[in-house]
């Protein structure tokens, strides 16, 4: 059972979250649960090294930041202890995740619960921070914002667990961001691969890691809120199977987290995008979407988006590329939104892409990049457009909820 920062946010908060734990170990399940940071702990340490330093050392970053965690998971037991369970909280390098040595967005590569079985074998529940692991060489790594839900999607797999419940402040997955589309509705069952396109375009409920180990290892994830009772049904993320609809769109997501990066001026030969794109990868920078202009006397632009986190890499990356390449120039723009339409029907229904640009098109939104694998299509469009092209989307492929 992994409850994130909200549903952790305060000691009242943390002592429902012990007696829910309670009840589960009371009904006969050995319990683990993976907790976040407490409420906005973790955004309250990023500003805190920020007001030291813009460019903190990233092995001091994550030292930092995991201590956000360790501070709920002792409190957690605690509260279980003083309820009258019993109760032992572990760090993530306790609990053996070992990780690749990426600082901030590490890698899980093995993970040894061996204390987390014996444990429970003494009918203790067991706490484990989210979102931390140690390499090889006892460093201490983070797994990227989110990552709790991979710690517990990993620890399911590696105890072989039942079930991975994964709690938070909204009720499951939907159809869209039901801040912006009121119509949104919850989705019941969702596939890994729709799943994967919708928390990589921006869904924000489940982090995008998570699903893939997920996938992986076939863990079920199973969505739900830690304030609604606890027969409510969420959503649960599960291979495909028959009883799943084939909706041709599932759900519409935006992001506007990501920037735009344009080089200017590059010289049109072959090689070229490999150097760029290569020197980027060895700095850690995930690129989402390329374009690369027709070429003009022998000059093109491209241009590309990474998360707005990864700015400072970029950065780095470009003064190094750019005197390798001899391009000309280079900007950043971080005022774009990128909005998606995900559905597995998609792959089999012609006239999706269309559809698509009509709707953005009948808006007056201009379309900037495009990308599409075989069931999502995302376009690039301004910021400030972000919920008109959100709410447009949602009701011309006939998501609205009926009122
Ligand atoms: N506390 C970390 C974050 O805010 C990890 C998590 O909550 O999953 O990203
Ligand atoms: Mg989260």
């Amino acid at each position: 059972m992994k409850f994130g920062g909200t549903s952790v946010a305060d000691t009242e908060r943390l002592n429902r979250v012990a007696a829910r734990l309670i009840e589960r170990a009371k009904s006969g399940d050995d319990v683990v649960a993976v907790v976040s940071a407490m409420g906005k702990v973790t955004d309250d340490l990023i500003t805190q090294a920020e007001q030291i330093t813009p460019s903190p050392s990233k092995r001091e970053l994550d030292m930092l930041l995991s201590t956000g965690e360790q501070v709920t998971i002792a409190l957690l037991a605690m509260a279980i202890q003083q309820q009258g369970y019993e109760a032992i909280s572990f760090t993530g390098s306790q609990v053996g995740i070992v990780t690749d040595a990426v600082y901030s967005k590490a890698r899980i590569v093995r993970i040894d619960a061996a204390c987390v079985l014996t444990a429970l074998a003494q009918k203790k529940i067991v706490i484990v921070a989210g979102f931390q692991g140690r390499t090889l060489d006892g460093q201490i790594t983070t797994l990227g914002r989110g990552g709790s839900d991979t710690t517990a999607v990993a620890l399911a797999a590696g105890i072989k667990a039942d079930a991975c419940e994964i709690y938070s402040d909204v009720d499951g997955i939907y159809s869209a961001d039901p801040r912006i589309v009121s119509k949104a509705r919850k989705i019941d069952y969702v596939s890994y691969e729709e799943m994967l396109e919708m928390a990589s375009s921006g869904a924000g409920v489940l982090a995008m890691r998570s699903v893939e180990f997920a996938r992986n290892f076939d863990v079920v994830m199973h969505c739900r809120s830690s304030f609604a009772p606890s027969d409510q049904m969420g959503t649960i993320v599960t291979g495909e199977d028959s009883n799943m609809e084939d909706a041709v769109v599932s759900a519409v997501t935006h992001d506007t987290g990501e920037a735009k990066i344009t080089i200017r001026g590059v010289p049109d030969r072959p090689g070229v995008a490999a150097t760029v794109f290569d020197i980027l990868g060895q700095n850690n920078v995930n690129v989402d979407m390329i374009i690369q202009n027709v070429s003009d006397a022998g000059l093109t632009d491209i241009s590309f988006t990474v998360p707005e986190a990864d700015i400072n890499s970029v950065s780095s990356a470009l003064e190094i590329a750019m005197k390798e390449i001899g391009a000309r120039t280079w900007n950043i723009d971080k005022d774009i939104a990128k909005v998606s339409i995900v559905g597995a029907g998609m792959k089999t229904h012609p006239g999706i892409t269309a559809r698509m640009f009509k709707t953005l098109a009948d808006k007056g939104i201009n379309i900037d990049i495009i990308s599409t694998s075989p069931i999502r299509v995302s376009c690039i469009i301004a910021a400030d457009q972000t919920e008109e092209a959100v709410r447009a989307l949602h009701t011309a492929f006939e998501l609205d909820l009926d009122d």
